[in-house]
Formats: structure tokens, C-alpha cells, sequence
């Protein structure tokens, strides 16, 4: 049990993208998107007014770039510490399907986000404003290797005075220069954290574990105080001193769309792992907010259809 906290600041830090779909018509529909954007999404729905959420990343100055922290905005993510850069654009991917199996095609390449721990002091102020950091191995993965390490420096100064860092692994080999790479960010990126999210189908892929419980070793090893193993319809497993309890996802009869399927979780345990301080009470909320997002289409799932409203 960690004490229970009844307001402060959380950030996340990452890449949001343009997101172009399908619509039913053949046209496309455009949204907005990305792993760590999509958890401050579910941490904002879950977390009540007292705590604000903040979503650090890098934009640019055209109109994509404004539609995207309007869009933010109106979602009650503060943007105050994006840093807008000239010229620049944000990212952009498309969902496509084809005989319903979805694809993805990316151009983010040359995306503003990347440049978003160029800036040391920005980075050190945000994160000194916030009480809860959230990042991911795709937030390290974008950025040069140089600003990996700042971001990394700047996330283990929180972790000394104490402040949660939670760090979501979701390993995307396609992202690094080489495997290698990978593993040795996403080590120091758990070095840096107290809380570490993995998805198990993931770290046996791309790590070679053998068992839920050979992950939560690794993560502990390397310095992580609570690892969260993520395991989809077969629940999640907390890793918490000697201690490993496994709390059941929930039954869906209907699966519509896995998008966010993890995402999702960490903002709902986040969120009442924050106020309550129970982590296997905050999987089995995280399991429930998580079993909504799969049964409805995209993303971003309105809150009201959360029913946390
Ligand atoms: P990721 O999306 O990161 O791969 P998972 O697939 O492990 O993560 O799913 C995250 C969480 O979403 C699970 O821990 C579970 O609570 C929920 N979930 C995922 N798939 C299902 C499913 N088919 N039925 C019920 N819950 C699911």
C-alpha cells in the first residue's frame, strides 16, 4: 500500500499522433492518439477534479498542431508546457483495413515530438511542477539517444525525492536502431521508474521470458519498486515485495477493437491507485475501465461511456 494522495499534478510524456481511420462512408476520419497521450486520456476520465493531468511533448506551428492542443484541451489535459517548435508538424498514422484485419502505416519520422527533451530546462521544470510522471519505451524510443538520457536523468531525480514514475515498456522493436538499443533503454527507462507496466505477450516476444514471473524479476532487478504484468483476458499480475497476486480481467463476450486495451489500464490504475493506495483493488478497476475500451470502436473512449462521469 502506498499513502493515498487527494490532489496533485500528474504528466505524461510522449508522442500524440494524427490519427486518419476509415469511416463507414470510404471517407477518412481524422483523431488524435498515442500510447502515453491515450493513458493521460483515461487518467483525466478516472481522476477526480482535484488532480490535474498534463500531457508534456513537443508540437509545431501549423494548424494540425493547434487542432491537437484545442483538442486536449477541451478533453481537460493541460497543454501549457507543450513546446511549440517553428516549422515543425505533428506525427500522422492510418489505421487501414482490409478482409477486418487492421494494419497501420506511419510517418512520424521528422515529427516535433521527437525534439521533446531538447530542451533540458523545459523538461526539468514540467517534471518538477508534476507529483506523478508516466512515460513509455515508445517516448524513449523516438527521441535521439542523447535526449533519451536527459529525459532518463531528469525521471530519476523525481524517483530520488520520492515521486511515483510510472513507465509503460510496449515494445515496438520497429522504433530502435536495433535490438540492442531497446533492451538497454527500456533497463535504465526501469531504472528510472517505481512502478512498471508491461504487457506479457509483449516482454516474452521481446525478451524472451519464459513466465509472468521471470518478468517481474527482470523489472525488479533492475530497480522498479511494483511491476504490473498485463496479460489480457487472463487479468494482470501485481509484483509487490515478495508478493505476486493475480486479479482476473473482466469476461466481455464481444471484443470490438483491443486498441488502448493497455493504455487504458494504466490510466485506470493510475488514477485509483493514486487516490486509494491499493494496488490490487486499483487492477481490478483498471480491468473494468479496460473491459469498456474493448468493446467500443477506437481509442479514446468518452468518459460518459466509461460511466465515471
Ligand atoms: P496491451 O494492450 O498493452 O497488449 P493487454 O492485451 O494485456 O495489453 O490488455 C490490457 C488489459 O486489458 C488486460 O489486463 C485486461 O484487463 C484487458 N483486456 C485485454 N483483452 C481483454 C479481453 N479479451 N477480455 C477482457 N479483458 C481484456
Amino acid at each position: 500500500m502506498q499513502e493515498a494522495v487527494l490532489s496533485g499534478h500528474f504528466l505524461s510524456i510522449g508522442e500524440c499522433m494524427v490519427e486518419l481511420s476509415q469511416a463507414d462512408d470510404g471517407h477518412l476520419r481524422k483523431g488524435f492518439a498515442g500510447d502515453t497521450f491515450n493513458t493521460a486520456w483515461y487518467a483525466r476520465a478516472c481522476l477526480p477534479e482535484d488532480w490535474s493531468v498534463d500531457y508534456f511533448t513537443a508540437l509545431g506551428d501549423d494548424a494540425m498542431s493547434d487542432e491537437m492542443a484545442t483538442f486536449m484541451g477541451s478533453a481537460g489535459i493541460g497543454t501549457a508546457s507543450i513546446r511549440r517548435l517553428r516549422g515543425k508538424t505533428p506525427g500522422l498514422y492510418m489505421i487501414n483495413l482490409k478482409d477486418g484485419e487492421r494494419s497501420f502505416s506511419y510517418w512520424r519520422d521528422s515529427s516535433a515530438a521527437r525534439q521533446l527533451a531538447a530542451d533540458g530546462d523545459a523538461l526539468r521544470a514540467a517534471i518538477e511542477a508534476s507529483d506523478v510522471l508516466y512515460f513509455s519505451g515508445i517516448t524513449l524510443a523516438i527521441l535521439p539517444r542523447e535526449d533519451a538520457y536527459t529525459l532518463l536523468a531528469e525521471l530519476r531525480r523525481a524517483k530520488a525525492v520520492g515521486k511515483l514514475v510510472a513507465f509503460d515498456p510496449n515494445l515496438r522493436p520497429r522504433l530502435w536502431s536495433s535490438l540492442d538499443a531497446m533492451h538497454t533503454l527500456i533497463a535504465d527507462g526501469a531504472r528510472a521508474s517505481t512502478l512498471v507496466m508491461p504487457s506479457f505477450d509483449d516482454e516474452a516476444a521481446h525478451f524472451g521470458d519464459d513466465s509472468i514471473s521471470s518478468t517481474i524479476r527482470r523489472y525488479r532487478q533492475y530497480g522498479a519498486n511494483m511491476v504490473v504484468v498485463k496479460n489480457g483476458p487472463e487479468g494482470a499480475t501485481i509484483g509487490s515485495g515478495a508478493d505476486e497476486t493475480l486479479v482476473p480481467a473482466v469476461k466481455v463476450n464481444k471484443v470490438v477493437d483491443t486498441t488502448s486495451a493497455g493504455d487504458s489500464f494504466n490510466g485506470g490504475f493510475l488514477a485509483h491507485y493514486l487516490q486509494h493506495g491499493d494496488p490490487l483493488a486499483a487492477a481490478a478497476f483498471a480491468a473494468e475501465i479496460a473491459a469498456k475500451v474493448i468493446q467500443e470502436h477506437g481509442a479514446l473512449v468518452s468518459p460518459k461511456k466509461l460511466k465515471i462521469a
